[in-house]
């Protein structure tokens, strides 16, 4: 398949075959989980406030399902291609099997900038997508979510669109959506949430003070703002932000709830709001400071950038921030690696506890939330962590291994069809 032959897809695929052959996993497992099962590529014609009919290309591909329903986000993007796709539906697999959580991986995707389009037309363009991937999602099926440039309204236009076609109201179909159609509690912040619950493990483990402790996002979207709030909630020092635009610096740390209200009521330029100094995103990674959270697009971290990095933890938001070259140059630096598996994934925990309160109409009240995300995150990384030690082997390595073995245990007991 030509076209998944990215830079992305051989970036995930090149981390995989090194998990792989660490822990020695079955040759035949290797062929099938180096490839998506299943890659749906549609056409989506879109009315366009001038009336003229513009087509854009979108994108469903499903990873692996052998653990239950496959899961992941849709992300609308310009630069969004199959091989991406492809790549971030393969570490949804791994990060839902290190998570535990019963399912496997897939992602979705449209080629376009949601910023350029009318509400109408997001709306239009939404509801097609949904409707062409309509044979591919369901709650038992692939279960979609919110990833880069969607949000909770483009949740409940699929929820609304899938619910049409079947004739009555199917709320486990996605997740992500606004509480009056069967949202969670607590589900907007979870990703942040996540990311700050493994960094206090972190520091604990590194025997580090969160009083003491600075910390710089890189992206100001629902991860990296919601990081931010709950870093400081939690006793640390904000000292940058940064959005594609640039970022703020302030070493006596960020006013994040005035930066917040200004950025998203007023609408202005992150790096124009006068709370900091102007930085840029380049600067923004070099800055001395205790954690690094990378929370905006794949491959900002890399082999030409990494020697630079002054963090003493890097705790990754984003998926896949950081390439293999720049991996193995911080990992010699010894700087401590919250792999994204690991510290993104509150976001399709919370996501679990949403399908599950969906399926079995019953909900739960935001501290259950909060304590199960905390329970299982924790958990998963204290695992991790046991097994990097255990095993001599980074905390990335270590992640994709429990991942991938806990997928290949589900293939080898399920055998091969027919
Ligand atoms: N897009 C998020 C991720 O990359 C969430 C996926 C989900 O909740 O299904 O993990």
């Amino acid at each position: 398949m030509n076209e998944l032959d990215t830079h992305t897809f051989r970036f995930a695929v090149a981390q995989f075959n090194e998990a792989a052959e660490a822990m020695h996993l079955d040759g035949n497992l290797r062929e099938r989980l180096k490839l998506p099962q299943r890659s749906l590529i549609v056409s989506i014609p879109v009315k366009m406030d001038d009336g003229h009919v513009e087509v854009f290309t979108g994108y469903r591909v499903q990873h692996d399902s052998a653990r239950g329903p496959s899961k992941g986000g849709i992300r609308y993007h310009p630069h969004v291609n199959l091989g991406e796709v492809a790549a971030l539906a393969m570490w949804m697999t791994w990060k839902c099997a290190l998570a535990d959580l019963p399912y496997g991986g897939a992602k979705g995707g449209v080629k376009v900038d949601p910023k350029k389009l009318s509400r109408g037309e997001l709306q239009r363009l939404t509801r097609r997508y949904a409707a062409e991937i309509f044979p591919l999602i369901g709650p038992d099926k692939d279960v979609p979510a919110p990833d880069v440039g969607t949000d909770q309204q483009v949740m409940a236009w699929i929820m609304d669109t899938y619910s049409q076609q079947v004739g009555y109201a199917v709320q486990g179909v996605v997740t992500g959506k606004p509480l009056s159609i069967g949202g969670s509690l607590g589900r907007e912040d979870a990703t942040g949430r996540g990311v700050v619950y493994v960094t206090l493990e972190a520091l604990r483990h590194l025997k580090l003070d969160m009083a003491d402790t600075t910390v710089a996002i890189q992206g100001f979207g629902n991860v990296g703002s919601h990081t931010a709030l709950i870093m400081q909630q939690a006793g640390a020092r904000v000292i940058a932000v940064s959005d594609e635009s640039g970022g703020l610096y302030n070493s006596k740390g960020l006013d994040i709830p005035e930066l917040l209200r200004r950025y998203r009521e007023h609408r202005e330029p992150l790096r124009e709001i006068k709370l900091g100094e102007p930085i840029t995103n380049e600067e923004l990674l070099q800055l001395d400071c205790t954690v690094l959270v990378p929370a905006a697009l794949s491959e900002q971290i890399t082999g030409a950038n990494a020697s630079k990095l002054r963090c003493r933890i890097l705790a990754e938001g984003a998926n896949g921030p950081t390439t293999l070259e720049a991996d193995r140059i911080l990992t010699e630096k010894g700087v401590f690696i919250i792999p994204d598996i690991l510290a993104n994934s509150g976001g399709v925990i919370v996501s679990y506890f949403e399908w599950v309160q969906d399926v079995q109409r019953f909900f739960w009240k935001a501290k259950d939330i909060q304590d199960r995300l905390q329970d299982i995150i924790t958990s998963a990384f204290h695992r991790t962590l046991h097994f990097s030690v255990e095993k001599h082997t980074t905390m990335r390595m270590a992640a994709l291994m429990s991942g991938i073995d806990k997928v290949a245990q589900a293939h080898l007991q399920r055998g091969l069809y027919p």
